[in-house]
């Protein structure tokens, strides 16, 4: 246990000793977080809360209550629970444990994307992004501390996964993304993209949890087809993506579309190759008919000739995808990779427009403040 909660911990029971009547409570079964002063009260489901409430006298129907502060108000604490009564928000406060996301740094691009250094309960760091343009505004999302897939071309490549984010971790950088698209442009996200620190597909259940709780009344209440979950491709959790039909999109960051190139820019693809990835997208969109998005970030001199353009077509044909051509953010740790010319960028995106795929061109965004594609990795100044 940090000596920050042993302290802290040690400081509660003793005033809790001090100012609370002894109270005997029935304790839930232990939960996975072993290293957790207490249980996450965020990841009982409601019926669980109920449950809880009724073996220890309290009314169950303060469960949705409960729910409601957990997850459609910014609260820090039980105390702040003002709709319960003193003795149940004490008896929340000795049982469970609340362990929100806190902003640590927040900058804003010049272009208007505005990227937030979150602090964990554990003083690990993830980022998220706010993207505001004209129709939409976006929250790009971390799942993963660090990340185990080391693409070359990705500051998040070379830091080490550290550890998968709670779904409650995942959610909150969506709740405060949201706040500040309210806050500084008075607006709504539109959009979630899974793209930011981590491969959410390795912290399966609790991207799925934390999907949940975006789309549920209780959370965010946001459409499933307003969230794109981006993977570096592993086809294995994709087919069960497809299973579980899911009714999120789904975006493969492919980058290259031949094998030769892609192994050495992404080491997934040793595993998971294009046949094996194409397969799996193919299942998953006959399952879900969910759209699939190609990301391709174009590299100078690596992945824009013509006949790169060749291979990521044959890729897509066939396939009900939209090829998303993305600007290349330079990262000082992948000092190989260099931006395609803007002229190349464009004749790109033409050529498979004029063979028929659908493609979009995505601009970077928040390079001045790191904030890009492939840029995140934890240069937070203030923590
Ligand atoms: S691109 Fe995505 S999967 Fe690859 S290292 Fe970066 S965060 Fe991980």
């Amino acid at each position: 246990m940090p000596a920050f909660f042993k302290q802290k911990s040690a400081i509660f029971v003793a005033i809790i000793a001090i100012i609370a009547p002894p109270m005997t409570l029935i304790t839930i079964k232990p939960l996975p977080d072993a290293q957790l002063p207490k249980p996450d009260i965020r990841k009982l489901a409601v019926a669980d809360l109920a449950e809880w409430l009724a073996k220890n006298n309290f009314k169950s129907f303060h469960a949705k209550q409960i729910y409601k502060w957990l997850w459609q108000r910014s609260l820090r604490g039980f105390s702040e629970m003002t709709d319960l009564s003193l003795s149940l928000r004490e008896a929340l406060d000795v049982n469970f444990g609340f362990y929100p996301l806190s902003p640590a740094d927040i900058q804003k691009s010049t272009d208007g994307t505005i990227k937030i250094g979150f602090k964990l309960y554990d003083n690990n760091l993830v980022e998220g992004v706010l993207i505001p343009t004209e129709d939409r505004m976006t929250a790009c999302i971390s799942s993963q501390v660090g990340c185990s897939l080391s693409c070359k071309f990705c500051a998040t490549g070379f830091m080490d996964k550290k550890r998968n984010l709670a779904a409650p971790e995942i959610y909150d950088q969506v709740f405060e993304l949201n706040q500040q698209a309210l806050n500084n442009y008075n607006a709504r996200l539109t959009n979630i993209v899974y793209m930011g620190m981590g491969e959410p597909l390795l912290n399966y259940q609790n991207l799925l949890s934390s999907v949940e709780k975006i789309v549920s009344p209780d959370g965010l209440g946001m459409s499933p087809k307003r969230i794109t979950v981006s993977t570096a491709g592993i086809a294995k959790m994709i087919y069960k993506l497809a299973d579980d039909e899911v009714r999120f999109n789904l975006a493969l960051s492919l980058h290259a579309a031949d094998d030769a190139k892609r192994n050495e820019i992404m080491p997934i693809n040793d595993s998971n190759n294009l046949q094996v990835l194409r397969d799996a997208l193919q299942y998953f969109y006959q399952k879900t008919q969910n759209r699939i998005t190609l990301e391709y970030i174009l590299f100078g001199n690596f992945n824009d000739t013509p006949e790169d353009a060749d291979n990521l077509f044959r890729f897509s044909k066939g396939l009900p995808t939209r090829i998303n051509i993305i600007e290349y953010n330079p990262v000082e740790l992948a000092s190989s990779f260099k931006r395609a010319s803007g002229r190349v960028l464009n004749q790109f995106a033409a050529y498979l427009a004029d063979k028929g795929a659908t493609v979009t061109v995505r601009k970077s965004r928040g390079m001045d403040i790191d904030a890009a594609c492939g840029q995140l990795a934890n240069k937070t100044k203030s923590v």
